[in-house]
Order: C-alpha cells, then structure tokens, then sequence
C-alpha cells in the first residue's frame, strides 16, 4: 500500500457519499462503476476515475462495475475491451460485474417505447444539418421540428420500423420531447436513438440497426445496475438535468446520483483517445504502450509501477477545478516508489575502457554489494571486479572544468563505487585524437577502506568489460515539447502533432550492464545508480540483446551520491 492509501482520502465526493450512509440514503450499500467506451487503451486520465470509484466501493464497503460504454460499434474493437480489463487488472482493481451497455439494448429499446408512449418522445426526419439549424444557439431559442406533433402511433409504428431497417441512416431519428427553448442545449429535444446500417457490433453483431445515444444508454445502465453515485467528468454537468429527466420519466426503480470532478489534464501530452489514436494509426509512436504515451499500458512498459500511478492519482485528488497538471508531480509520486523499492545496480551508458594496470592479469573478484543501500533486507549480490572495465565517457576529462567536477581527470584519482581507487595515467587516444582508453593504476588497500593520507570525493560507477552484459537503452523524454499541445495548436490553427518532440527518444545501442542483469525478468525496474531508474523491455533488439527503457531520470543524480 502506498503512503496515501494508508490514509482514506478526503474530498467532496467521499463527503456527499459519507452524508448519504449517515442518512442512510441507499439503504443498501454505495455502488459505482467505471464505464470506459472500448474505443482505444486507457491512459492515466481513466486511472484518476479508476481509483475514484473503484477506491470508494472499497472503502465504504460498497462494489464497483466494470461496464463497457459501447454504443459507437464503428469505433470499438475486442483488442480494447481486453487491453482495459488487463489494464484495471493491474492497477490493482476487481470488478464485482462486467457489463456491456449493449446487454441492455432490448431494455433500452422498451423504454425509448415508453417515452413514446407517454409522449415524450418522437421521430424526427430532419436531417443533420436541419437538425443544427432548428437547434436555436446558446443566446436564440431552437424552434420545433414540425415532425414534433406526430401521433403516439405514428411514432410507435416508425420507432419500430427503423428498428426493422426500413430506412436509411440519417433518414429517421428518436428524439426526446422535452423543451426547445430551454437554455440548456441538452435538453432541446435531444437525440435517443440514431440509424446505423452495416456496422457489426462486437457484442450483438448485426442484430441490431439503431442504436441509442450515450446520453440515453447512460442513466438507464446506471439504473437498472443499481449504481448509487454515477461519477463522471465536469462535461458532463449539463447533461446532468437530461439524466434525471430521463430516469424520472421511465419506470425504473433507482435513481443514481450523477456527481461530476474535474478531468486530469497533463502537461507536454495529450489524453483525449481521438489524439492518441492518431499518433498511433500514424506511426508516430510505436504503438498504444509506447513508453511514452500517456496510457497506461506505456507507462508499465516504461516501468511505473501500479502502486505509484494510484498513489498519483491520490495525491492530486478530486475537486471541480480544472487546471493542468505538471509532469514533475507524476515523475515524483514514481520516484519516491522506485527508490523505496527498485534495485540498485550498475549500468554504463556511453562506455569508456580502463586498464587498471598493476592489477593481476586475469584475477577476478567477487565483491559482495548490497541490492539497496537503506534497505539490507533487499540482499545483496556479487559483482565481478577485474583488470579491465568499463566508466562512462562522461565521468572523465583530461582536465577538470572547475572545482565541482568530481570526477576523473588525468592523474587524478576517483572511486569505483563498490571496489577501489583508481588513479588516470595514461590518456589514450585515436588518430582523430578522440579518447579512446584509459590506463590507470588502483590503491588496492581501499576497499572498503579510505585511502591512506589523502581525499578522494568522487564516486563513479562501473561494470567489467569481461563480464558485461551489451544492451540497448533507450533515454525517453517529454513526448511533446509544449506544455500544452492541444490548446497552442486550437490557438495558432495548427495540428497538435506539430508540438511533438523530436528528442522524446534517444537509443543508446552499446551499452554494458553488471551480469546480475544477465536474467533479470521482463518489466524488471532498477536504478542504475547515478543514471536513474529503468525497466527491462519486453522486446530484444533484432540481434538479440536486451533493451532498457529509462523510466525517470534520478531527482538530484549527483548531489546524493557525492556526498554518501
Ligand atoms: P477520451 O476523451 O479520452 O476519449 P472519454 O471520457 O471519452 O475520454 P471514456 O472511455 O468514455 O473516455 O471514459 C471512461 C471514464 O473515464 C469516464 O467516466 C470518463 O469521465 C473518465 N475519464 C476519461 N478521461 C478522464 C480524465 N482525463 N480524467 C478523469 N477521468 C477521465
Ligand atoms: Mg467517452
């Protein structure tokens, strides 16, 4: 359990929730559920919602359904519904009922009769752009449709005549009755039921021809599963009026209380599914979970874990206000879980050889290293240390550019973090005059042990060239370099895909790992110390070598070290 699970959170929403047990409201028990449309994966704006109802049925004793929204068949696909259910899965969440809002379609359909026959309900022939027009605007009163006053059994016989596919789509449409010139757009005789030929529907095939809006399908499928409190997003507040009009005009039983919260918003990505769609059609990312989509079957590829992503979604909470959130709040909920709970192991990303001189020629040691440095109960391992070893090209310079280099330079001396202190002898370098080894000596009496009569402060990290595992590591940054894509895009008229970032990955092909990582499992997340924290891919490269992905780069990367 992450820190702030440990503590019921509070808000707004838990304290109507709270209110309505002590009056003792639903009588029974709080039900929400999570109704996700299977039109692409989730991303971390559903894991807010996620945790939201599925975090109150759990702490009020109450359950949470899994429905699946599918009224846009055109859009939705099986490899959705799975990848979702895989997904709350491993968010650490259990359904009490899977449902489909199409599991209700013949329920639907005999209260879309009821309300024609009370009434309430017609069939209209405008067509979509009439439809527009008669609407009226937010300051103009929308005028009636002159279809509006067709007899009850006109409508009953023309409802059920689009149901038997006698017309064409766009030809007919059921629509409420309810007020043209209410200032609230909803509820100008909105949309119930539309045609739509030649679709197969992943759950009813080709059963049915008409199918009913969200704004229709929504409160019934609440209703008839009982749901106590129907959480959704700010949008959906003026739709709140359509959703009580329709539960009080069909005979149904429960009456759900809709409650809306503000959407997570993130900067430099974007979240709406339309978006992310298109950057997956488009190849402009390698698919639905590439690390650095914004989905959550990317950010476990890219190494978050399921407790932190819950955590997250705590620590920014449920309010109405809508703002963006900073990517910094996201990376620091992950880090504070890796550092508790990743491996610590070393890793050289741009690889310098060093001979170390005056070290037996072909004596290998096995030093004793712990797995994590607050943590002795995480073990340890063994690392090889010999003659010949990797650095990272980063961590030496000819000449110190100023006091604070910390690291390498000829004739100096450094650590190894783990083993010893080497000191720079030699430079040597190609014809090119690029550096290319580097010989050194070491003080075999610091292992473990501060050198005799002098300071060393630098702690580099290091692998054995003999024993090193090759890898590939790919370094991810922001996906877009603009905070917010899709808002300077509807500003400038541009497309959003204009603001990605062309340095979002960077692919470091030889790179050496210490061999403890030779069979780390797939989804393994460490911290390769110095560099941050990085998760085993599940894909090799195409000649067969490991891939890391970086998953957060370390908050302070060298002040810790250096000075511990
Ligand atoms: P998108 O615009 O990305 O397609 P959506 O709201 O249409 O999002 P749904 O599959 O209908 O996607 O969403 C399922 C549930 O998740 C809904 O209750 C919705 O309100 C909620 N949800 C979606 N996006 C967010 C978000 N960014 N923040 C919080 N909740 C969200
Ligand atoms: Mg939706």
């Amino acid at each position: 359990m992450s820190q702030a699970e440990e503590n019921k959170p509070s808000n707004f929403i838990r304290h109507i929730i709270e209110a309505d047990i002590a009056a003792n409201k639903n009588a029974a028990k709080v039900v929400t559920r999570f109704p996700p449309e299977p039109n692409g994966y989730l991303h971390i704006g559903h894991a807010k919602s996620i945790v939201l109802n599925f975090g109150v049925a759990q702490d009020y004793q109450g359950s949470c359904n899994l429905r699946f929204d599918d009224t846009n068949p055109h859009k939705e696909d099986e490899e959705f519904i799975d990848a979702i259910k895989a997904d709350v899965e491993w968010l650490g969440f259990n359904w009490s009922e899977q449902h489909f809002a199409s599991d209700y379609f013949q329920k639907l359909y005999d209260f879309a009769v009821e309300l024609i026959e009370k009434g309430l309900a017609y069939v209209d022939e405008l067509n979509a752009e009439q439809i527009r027009e008669y609407r009226g605007t937010l300051k103009q009163a929308g005028k009636n449709s002159p279809y509006r006053d067709r007899s009850v059994e006109e409508n009953l016989d023309l409802f059920k005549r689009m149901r038997a596919g006698e017309f064409a789509d766009g030809e007919k449409l059921l629509r409420a009755k309810i007020d043209m010139a209410s200032p609230n757009m909803n509820m100008r005789d909105p949309a119930l039921y539309r045609i739509r030929h030649g679709v197969v529907h992943h759950q009813t095939g080709t059963e049915w021809c008409i199918y009913p809006m969200y704004d229709f399908t929504h409160p019934i499928s609440d209703a008839i599963e009982g749901i106590t409190h129907s959480l959704c997003t700010l949008e959906f507040a003026d739709h709140r009026p359509l959703y009580d009009w329709l539960l009080d005009n069909v005979s149904i039983d429960c009456h759900p209380q809709q409650i809306e919260f503000s959407r997570l918003n993130l900067q430099y990505t974007v979240m709406s599914k339309r978006k992310l769609t298109q950057l997956v059609e488009e190849g402009l990312v390698e698919g639905w979970d590439d690390p650095r989509m914004p989905t959550i079957a990317g950010m476990r590829r890219r190494g978050y874990s399921a407790a932190s992503i819950r955590e997250f979604c705590l620590r920014i909470g449920i309010s109405k206000s809508e703002n963006s959130v900073e990517m910094g709040m996201l990376e620091s909920a992950i880090r504070d879980d890796l550092n508790e709970h990743a491996e610590r192991r070393m890793a050289v990303l741009h690889p310098l050889k060093i001979v170390i001189e005056n070290y037996p020629q072909g004596q290998i040691e096995e030093l004793d290293v712990d797995n994590h440095p607050q943590q002795p109960e995480m073990g340890k391992r063994k690392i090889p240390f010999a003659r010949e070893i990797y650095i990272d090209e980063e961590d030496f310079l000819e000449v110190a550019p100023n006091k604070k280099f910390k690291r390498l330079v000829a004739g100096g001396e450094v650590r190894l973090r783990n083993a010893y202190v080497i000191k720079a002898e030699e430079v040597i370098k190609n014809e090119q005059g690029d550096i290319i080894e580097l010989r050194c000596s070491y003080d075999a009496a610091t292992l473990g042990a501060n050198p005799e009569g002098r300071k060393v402060k630098g702690v580099i990290h290091w692998v054995s060239a003999e024993h090193a595992v090759p890898a590939e590591i790919r370094l991810y940054d922001r996906l877009f370099s603009e905070p917010s894509p899709d808002a300077r895009a509807n500003k400038e008229d541009r497309a959003f895909t204009d603001f990605l970032n062309p340095d979002s990955l960077r692919t470091l092909t030889h790179c050496y790992l210490e061999p403890a990582l030779a069979d780390a499992e797939k989804a393994m997340t460490v911290q390769f110390e110095r560099e941050g924290y990085f998760c085993k891919d599940p894909a090799t490269t195409s000649d067969g070598k490991p891939i890391w992905n970086r998953t957060v780069t370390l908050r302070d990367s060298w002040a810790k070290l250096e000075k511990g």
